[in-house]
């Protein structure tokens, strides 16, 4: 099955560069990029079009970007390489990506995750403080549209609540309450997760797995982006005022020392402020 997903992955990107192992590989390292919305203009919460443009249009050039449902299943299947994949995820769901974003990812066949809240479809992002049309979320009928023409879409809970904060019945019912109304609107199965706002300890994650999520992706890069622990899945945040440049370290971990020595109680911070998101 793995190696069908790998074929598929080679036929869509149009590389044939992939190796499914080797004795030389020592691990799966695929970073996987963390975006929010994709406005005509840069702001909180929300990637400028032209540098998501020129993004895309690097890492389509240098990397096999690849659906994360395939990462996840190749390091479920102990597969330790390649080393070229790239993931990208969009947290929150919104609207703008049908616009801006995804006419960007279908020119260069970028496959990509977006982490909706089904609680706010085709409502606002009350929690962000980008400007009123960009914080506009995606309707069901958009996301059935997207999800159609192959985007993945994952839960981001069903109110974008702070997990930390709750008793646990209530984290319960935000993850299966959210995948319920994704899988049953979108007719796909749901299995991924993106904490809102990074927030989870072990009883979070003991409930996703109960649930039924098999994956889930935190935000930060503490520990850079070894795609290893599938229910605290580290990610690349991509910010607003990234050059190409720093676009281009941040895919290669040159950023990584900055979180070296993190705790667990930093992973524990309290959310931040409006306009870091995530
Ligand atoms: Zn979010």
């Amino acid at each position: 099955m793995i190696k069908d997903g790998l074929a598929s992955a080679v036929h869509w990107s149009g590389l044939g560069r992939l190796v499914l192992s080797g004795a030389d590989l020592t691990g799966l390292r695929v970073p996987v990029l963390l975006y929010h919305g994709v406005a005509e203009r840069p702001g909180p919460d929300q990637a400028g079009r032209a540098a998501f443009a020129a993004q895309m249009a690097y890492l389509s050039q240098r990397y096999t970007v690849v659906p994360l449902s395939l990462a996840v299943e190749a390091v479920r299947a102990g597969h330790k390489g390649p080393t070229d994949w790239a993931v990208v995820t969009f947290d929150d769901g919104y609207r703008n990506l049908l616009a801006n974003a995804f006419p960007v990812l279908q020119e260069h066949r970028i496959p990509a995750t977006v982490f909706a809240v089904p609680g706010f479809a085709g409502a606002q992002a009350v929690w962000s403080s980008a400007d009123p049309e960009s914080r506009r979320l995606l309707g069901w009928g958009e996301m059935q549209e997207l999800s159609r023409a192959g985007l993945e879409f994952g839960s981001h809970t069903l109110t974008h609540a702070d997990l930390l904060n709750l008793p646990p019945a209530t984290v319960r019912a935000e993850l299966a309450a959210s995948k319920d109304a994704l899988e049953q609107r979108l007719g796909v199965p749901v299995r991924d997760l993106a904490y809102p706002w990074c927030r989870f300890d072990e009883r979070t994650v003991d409930i996703a797995r109960e649930v039924g999520y098999t994956s889930a992706c935190a935000g930060g890069w503490w520990m850079h982006h070894l795609l290893r622990r599938l229910m605290t899945m580290k990610r690349v945040p991509v910010y607003p005022g990234d050059s190409l440049e720093v676009f281009r370290r941040k895919l290669e971990g040159a950023y990584c020392y900055m979180n070296i020595g993190a705790t667990s109680r930093d992973r524990r911070r309290a959310p931040p402020a409006a306009g870091n998101a995530e």
